[in-house]
């Protein structure tokens, strides 16, 4: 599954779910799987729902969709949409791989296979996670993390996000600068 997608909506009043809203494994909407702008419609569906039981205004979702604001609209103190998540996690993910030793110990590279281990369970857009270590389970083994070097692993990582812009029809980013974007800043 992707957050990209819907999925069967289970809600009490089998209205069809605006796109792109993913549910949560209980059935209820999963805010961290879904974009602010899908949100915003299904809480517009939601509104004009509970009005239209009440008046003789006609909603429909596409009315609601319309009323959808963009999310540079919205206000900055939210809870995260799997947007604004995905941004800062691979900020956090990026940023651990620049920071990664140059050689790394055992140790350090049990730690980090833990980490990512863990992290690919515990992701808080569940599809994403799923499909996470999909990719990393590959049967061939040529996905698993390359924990060697800083070199091995921001490599690994950029080749990791790839997968994700695929999937989501991102363009690519080209691997050999992954270092000048999240270590030592652009040469002039
Ligand atoms: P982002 O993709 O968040 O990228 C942030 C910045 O990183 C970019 O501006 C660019 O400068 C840089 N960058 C881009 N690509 C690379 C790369 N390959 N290597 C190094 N730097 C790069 N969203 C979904 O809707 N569905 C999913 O299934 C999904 N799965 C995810 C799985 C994981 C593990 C994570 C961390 C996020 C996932 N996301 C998913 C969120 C998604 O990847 C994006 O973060 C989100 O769509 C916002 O995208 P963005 O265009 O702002 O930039």
């Amino acid at each position: 599954p992707t957050a990209t997608g819907s999925k069967p909506n289970d809600d009490d009043s089998k209205a069809p779910l605006p796109k792109g809203v993913v549910l949560d494994k209980d059935g209820k909407p999963c805010r961290t799987c879904t974009s602010v702008a899908s949100w915003r419609a299904l809480t517009k569906q939601a509104d004009m729902k509970s009005s239209a039981s009440t008046s003789t205004t006609t909603s429909t979702p596409a009315l609601a969709a319309a009323a959808t604001p963009s999310p540079s609209e919205l206000p900055s103190d939210c809870p995260p949409d799997v947007e604004q998540l995905g941004r800062s996690t691979w900020t956090l993910l990026h940023s651990m791989a620049a920071t990664y030793p140059e050689k790394a110990s055992t140790e350090h590279q049990n730690n980090m296979q833990g980490f990512l281990k863990f992290f690919s369970k515990l992701y808080p857009c569940w599809v994403c996670a799923d499909d996470f270590q999909t990719w990393m389970a590959h049967p061939s083994g040529r996905n698993q993390p390359k924990l060697g070097s800083r070199k091995e692993f921001g490599w690994w990582m950029c080749e990791a996000h790839n997968e994700v812009n695929r999937k989501l029809g991102k363009k690519e980013f080209d691997c050999r600068f992954w270092e000048e974007r999240w270590r030592s800043g652009w040469k002039d």
